[in-house]
């Protein structure tokens, strides 16, 4: 079995209530041979919710105490969501773990799905190198992870 990231498959569950369908998270998933999940409704995240970036670091280093993921309103209040983001991880980990899936195919950038590339914290659309939240809890667990 392969995790792939709900908003591939045509989950209405992004952060601003759209998808983002993939042709081929899309046809693993008509095979049966994907379980869909999202982190961050997992974690008990609403749809919509605000946009979040990780400041101070990446997904490995959020895991560690030593980064926060960070959501800010439309007038650019923020709100520290790490904790929803953690958890989120660790139930997206533990579906992994009961299907035994051994790889990830993730939606790329995100803050929880993002491997390889991510936004930087300023909320100015720059990215950085990192993984998401949840990107970071499975490649430490052995699963292997790619982004669409
Ligand atoms: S990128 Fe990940 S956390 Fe964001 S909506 Fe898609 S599945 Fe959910």
């Amino acid at each position: 079995m392969i995790i792939v990231s709900s908003c591939l498959i045509g989950e209405k569950c992004r952060y601003d209530g759209r998808s983002q369908p993939n042709e081929e998270a899309l046809r693993l998933y008509n095979m049966g041979a994907a379980i869909p999940v999202c982190p961050e409704c997992l974690g008990g995240l609403s749809v919509p919710r605000h946009a979040a970036e990780i400041v101070g670091g990446s997904g490995e280093d959020v895991l560690l105490g030593c980064a926060r993921v960070i959501c800010r309103d439309e007038n650019g209040k923020a709100e520290d969501v790490t904790n929803k983001f953690i958890l989120g991880a660790y139930r997206a980990l533990a579906a992994a773990e009961k299907y035994s899936a051994c790889e990830a195919i993730l939606k790329a950038k995100s803050p929880s799905c993002g491997c390889g590339l991510i936004y930087d914290g300023s909320f100015s659309g720059k990215l950085r190198e990192g993984n998401g939240v949840a990107a970071a809890l499975l490649l430490k667990k052995g699963i292997s992870v790619r982004s669409l």
